[in-house]
């Protein structure tokens, strides 16, 4: 008798057991259901709604408190009604939907735009149809804000386009004007003045058109292999003329392999990353260019100990017009396009670039470039000892 009594009570352990793992099932379905960001909306064959999440109600604005059991044309707006039973004859048929556009008036006064999905399928013998409705406004404001940079971006290429000739000949007349009034003093100090404010607007010209076509996409690297330890070398060479103040120190590793790059576009950036060290570095102090393979790319490191970029502008830098306001050192000169420039160039050829920095400890910008496959290829041969390796 206890041992029957012992046997019952297990099985309705058994089955409460099972009742909790189907309950705890039904509530896990709710509540995703509940959490999909987006409308979730499913039928049976006669438009009977079966369930509705909370995104749909929002996004269809449906004020029944529970449309659930009633049938879907009486609870959603007339316009969308409409919408849906097109959906339902074409799902039958076709079996699903994909990424159909719906479009819907709040109040008459806010347009929503709304991709819809459906998707036939079976249960107890019964057909379902699952709509699973997106807002795409955001989606749809964030390529209206595309186009709108786009365009606004191929402006300022134009009229930097336009700037470029007038700025060239103004700088062409300064130089004859210079030459004209070399011994009177006071005009020859005029006319320097307007020579180097006219090469600061050139190079600003010729920082916009780089920046704006690189945005346009309009930059193609002419690729062949470049030896980055003798580019940087004759870089700092050039750069060391016109300054006094630092010292530039190259370090590489020896027999470091070649990168597939245009050399003329690396030189700019090797000029842009260390002329911010120098001009961040205004006590004077050593800006290092470090050169290293890394796996499969080459590493170069540009490295100062100056000012140091704080924390929460680091994410920024990278951005067009982007500067640091430096109350202490107002005539820092720049025009927030360098690194926005060196950025593209670097991705341009499939590389990174990243930044640490910290106030008043220096800054280390480093820039990866893949390494050149045929000089991998060269080397693997030589490994193996089939031919020297140059
Ligand atoms: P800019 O023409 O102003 O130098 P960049 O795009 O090259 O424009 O740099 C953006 C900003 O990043 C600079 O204005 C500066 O605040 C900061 N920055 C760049 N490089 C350094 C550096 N080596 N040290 C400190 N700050 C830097």
């Amino acid at each position: 008798m206890n041992e029957r009594r012992t046997e019952i009570e297990s099985i309705e352990n058994e089955i409460a057991a099972l009742r909790k793992q189907v309950e705890d099932y039904k509530a896990l379905s709710v509540e995703l259901t509940e959490r999909v960001p987006a409308g979730v909306m499913v039928l049976d064959r006669t438009g009977i709604v079966l369930t509705l999440n909370r995104n749909m109600t929002a996004m269809f604005d449906i004020k029944s408190c529970n449309p659930s059991g009633r049938h879907y044309a009486d609870s959603v707006p007339e316009d969308i009604a409409e919408q849906i039973r097109q959906v339902r004859s074409e799902v039958m048929e076709k079996g699903f939907v994909i990424n159909r556009p719906l479009h819907h008036s709040i109040d008459k006064a806010i347009e929503i735009d709304i991709g819809l999905n459906a998707t036939l399928f079976e249960m107890n013998g019964q057909p379902l149809i699952i709509i699973v409705c997106h807002d795409r406004t955001a989606v749809n404001e964030l390529e209206r804000l595309r186009t709108l940079d786009a365009k606004k971006t191929e402006s300022i290429s134009r009229v930097a386009h336009e700037l470029k000739s007038p700025l060239t000949a103004i700088k062409a007349y300064c130089d004859v004007l210079i030459e004209t009034y070399r011994s009177d003093s006071t005009a020859a100090g005029f006319i320097q003045g307007i020579d180097s404010e006219t090469e600061r607007l050139l190079r600003l010209v010729g920082e916009l058109m780089n920046v704006t076509s690189i945005e346009l996409g309009q930059v193609r690297p002419v690729l062949h292999q470049v030896d980055m330890a003798h580019l940087a070398r004759e870089t700092l060479q050039e750069m060391n003329m016109t300054n006094k103040k630092h010292r530039l120190v190259l370090r590489s590793e020896q027999g470091l392999p070649s990168v597939m790059a245009d050399g003329a576009m690396l030189k700019e950036v090797i000029t842009n990353l260390v002329s911010n060290a120098i001009n961040h570095s205004p006590t004077g102090g050593d800006v290092v260019v470090e050169l290293r393979k890394q796996g499969k790319n080459v590493k170069m490191d540009v490295i100062d100990q100056g000012l140091g970029i704080p924390r929460e502008h680091l994410a920024n830098i990278f951005q067009k017009f982007y500067r640091v306001y430096r109350p202490d050192y107002p005539d820092i000169p720049g025009s927030g396009l360098g690194l926005a420039i060196v950025k593209g160039i670097v991705e341009a050829h499939k590389g990174t670039i990243t930044v640490k920095s910290a106030p008043s400890e220096g800054s280390k910008f480093s820039v990866l470039l893949p390494v050149s496959r045929a000089f991998d290829a060269a080397r693997e041969e030589a490994a193996l000892g089939r031919q020297p390796f140059a």
